[in-house]
């Protein structure tokens, strides 16, 4: 049997920022602000279920490894829980958690009927074969069947997943549920009942906070200078949508690296290059790092990867005078105060990659009607709310006099905590 290092993972969580303690403190100052008791506090910093699995995988050696995976129901007040999966070898029991929250905190802000969840497997899909990610795949849906299902809790992709891994998850969710499910999961292939405009949405929503952003801060796209950190779902497409929109796409990079082109990347032959993990950049000599990519001369930064790239040891060094969140939690809440007190307008992940939800809420809708729309008229719905989502958090900022991450948090929580104290639990 080959040693799991995954399963005495703990260790690691110490090295981490902590997602979930900050996340806890700007729920609690959002409650606090909106005058709600401390026992709504007490229910909503915890998720109200967490499963930890043990998943047995057959290797293609032979060997069986086992898995460690989660999967977190922040709060189903409102409705079915929502959120993604993610396969990455830093995955945390914390990390999920604070996934999960931040989840509820989206669906509240684009006001859709869910809860948020969130799930996570310590593993590297990267070192996976397909036949081996397959095993792993269907493992955790067996795992957590009890848990979820189209009216409990509904998966989705997220860091290193993606359709065929939704594809699988669905199947073996049919098989269990002895019926065709395209409901419990969202971000399928087209052909399994996914949703036009699913694969991009991420991006594309967070391309309509870029443009609304860009007018508050008077700055035209056409022509601005971008850097993307990420280049996989949500940063392959968002540096696209930027480039066509006319953008300079200056820098964007991979777990691996970056690149920098003050004359701008050439974003279309980067897209055909990247493999399905997101990773171009180990084609190229004269990389920099992702640290120094983060600090290079532009006017938006969009980091698209991973959790704490911007804290208060690179706040300072920040050129962009907009940073969009794409990824989730990137900027710590130190850095936040800087980038705020610098005069940076800071757009927050709960607010900024909602997109991906709602498009998948748009899919979850069509597989219950089984009744099928067209891309255009999920492009339509799409601005319409994330618009309004970025207007309601900006005004709200401005006359609470509170940062757009606090004000996101006090707009996201509220109708929660609503449905929590009608329900008669607070
Ligand atoms: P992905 O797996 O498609 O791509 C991840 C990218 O980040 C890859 O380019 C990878 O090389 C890079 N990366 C991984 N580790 C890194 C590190 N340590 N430093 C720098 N780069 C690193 O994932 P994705 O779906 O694009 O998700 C990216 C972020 O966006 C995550 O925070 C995710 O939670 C968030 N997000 C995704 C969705 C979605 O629908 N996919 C929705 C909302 C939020």
């Amino acid at each position: 049997m080959v040693a799991d290092k995954a399963a005495d993972s703990t260790k690691d969580e110490s090295n981490k920022l902590d997602v979930l303690s900050s996340t806890r403190t700007v729920v609690k100052n959002a409650l606090e602000r909106l005058g709600y008791p401390d026992e709504v506090f007490e229910l909503l910093k915890e998720p109200i279920r967490m499963m930890t699995v043990r998943i047995p995988v057959r290797m293609d050696d032979g060997s069986i490894k086992i898995f460690t995976g989660y999967r977190a129901q922040h709060n189903d007040a409102v409705g079915p829980t929502k959120g993604g999966v993610r396969f990455h070898p830093d995955v945390t029991e914390k990390e999920v958690k604070a996934l999960s929250i931040w989840m509820s905190l989206k669906a509240g802000i684009v006001d859709l009927p869910y809860g948020g969840g969130k799930g996570g497997i310590i593993c590297d899909p990267r070192e996976m074969s397909f036949r081996e990610l397959e095993g792993l795949s269907r493992g955790y849906v067996r795992a957590i069947s009890q848990i979820v299902g189209p009216n409990k809790d509904i998966p989705a992709p997220d860091v290193f997943t993606n359709s065929q891994i939704m594809a699988w998850m669905m199947d073996e969710y049919s098989r269990i549920d002895e019926f065709n499910s395209p409901g419990f999961i969202t971000g399928k292939p087209i052909v399994l009942g996914g949703s036009h405009g699913r694969e991009s949405a991420t991006a594309k929503g967070v391309t309509i906070v870029i443009n609304e952003a860009a007018k508050k801060k008077g700055i035209d796209v056409k022509g601005a200078r971008v850097v993307v950190q990420g280049f996989g779902n949500a940063g392959s497409f968002l540096s696209k949508f930027l480039h066509d929109a006319g953008a300079k796409v200056v820098g964007i990079s991979d777990a691996y690296g970056a690149l920098h082109d003050p004359d701008g990347l050439d974003i279309d032959y980067l897209l055909d290059r990247r493999d399905s993990f997101g990773t171009v950049t180990k084609l190229f000599n004269n990389t920099i790092s992702n640290k120094e990519l983060l600090e290079l001369d532009c006017d938006i930064l969009v980091p698209a990867a991973v959790e704490n790239q911007i804290t208060e040891d690179n706040a300072h060094n920040i050129k962009a005078s907009i940073v969009v969140e794409a990824a989730n939690g990137p900027t710590t809440l130190e850095a936040t105060k800087i980038l705020t007190e610098r005069g940076i307008l800071l757009v927050p992940d709960v607010l900024s990659s909602a997109g991906g939800v709602t498009v998948s809420y748009f899919e979850w809708v069509q597989n219950n009607q089984g009744y099928y729309w067209p891309e255009e008229e999920i492009a339509e719905k799409l601005e319409t709310i994330m618009v309004k989502s970025f207007n309601a958090i900006y005004n709200t900022a401005q006359t609470r006099r509170v940062d757009m991450r606090l004000a996101a948090y006090m707009v996201g929580v509220r109708k929660m905590a609503e449905a929590a104290r009608f329900r008669g639990w607070v």
